[in-house]
């Protein structure tokens, strides 16, 4: 029976990374790989298993917060362009699912501990707990930091370092906050959807000479970034 809904699992795994190419979000190997190999079901909800591999964002618990829609997670780790090797800063853990997709490109290697990282910033504590606990079954504890704070003043708060090479905020942000900016490394990518609670752009920012230059992706809607630069509690 257990063999049975794990193989259920991969088969849905694999139509769902299929659907995904076959409608031209999905475009490197890299992407590719990645969504092959981690498990969404095993960062929903445990009761809603089951509709893991829907194309929909899904409810975590009753946080109010959500775990991005499969498409959504697609387009962003597509305008990332990843490698292998990149420092990450993610705003917005949730469930830990992007923190692992993107940890899978930066940090192939389990049990390599150095070179690509990916730190995970989440302001509710019982979503600390979930996606830490996810990330230890699945294998991405080691390339993972999840870290209990407010992203929208960067990490470490407020230090005026160029640490990461790659900055996504995986909430609804009022504007680029002022941290974030500083804290991404010249020729860096940041990737932040910006606008009201209700509808967000996806924006992407290049660093060029210490200022970002900003193109726009798509519209999304995410939920709110809530914190000290972003929207008020
Ligand atoms: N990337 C997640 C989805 C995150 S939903 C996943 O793959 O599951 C957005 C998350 O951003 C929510 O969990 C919310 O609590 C968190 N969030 C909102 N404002 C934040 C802030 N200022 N700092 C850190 N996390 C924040």
């Amino acid at each position: 029976m257990v063999l049975l809904r794990n193989l259920d699992y991969s088969f849905m795994r694999k139509k769902m990374v299929e659907d995904l190419i076959r409608v031209g979000i999905i475009k490197s190997k890299e992407v590719e790989r990645a969504f092959l190999k981690v498990p969404r079901e095993e960062f929903v909800w445990p009761n809603i298993k089951h509709i893991a591999y829907e194309d929909t964002p899904l409810p975590l618990g009753n946080t109010g917060q959500t775990i991005s829609a499969p498409h959504m997670v697609a387009i962003m780790l597509e305008e990332l362009d990843l490698k292998k090797g990149l420092k990450v800063l993610e705003i917005g853990a949730g469930s830990g699912y992007s923190a692992a997709l993107m940890a899978e490109i930066v940090q192939p290697n389990e049990s390599n501990t150095k070179g690509g990282h990916v730190i995970s910033i989440e302001r509710v504590s019982e979503l600390i707990d979930f996606a830490r606990n996810n990330l230890e079954r699945t294998g991405y504890s080691n390339r993972v930091s999840i870290v209990f704070g407010d992203g929208t003043l960067g990490y470490p708060e407020r230090k005026e370092e160029m640490l990461y090479d790659r900055i996504v905020v995986t909430a609804a942000a009022p504007h680029i906050p002022k941290y974030l900016k500083i804290q991404l490394k010249e020729n860096g990518i940041i990737l932040i959807p910006v606008g009201n609670t209700f509808m967000q752009t996806l924006i992407k920012g290049f660093k060029r000479k210490g200022e970002l230059e900003i193109h726009e992706v798509c519209g999304c809607m995410f939920v709110p970034l809530i914190g000290e630069d972003g929207f008020r509690p």
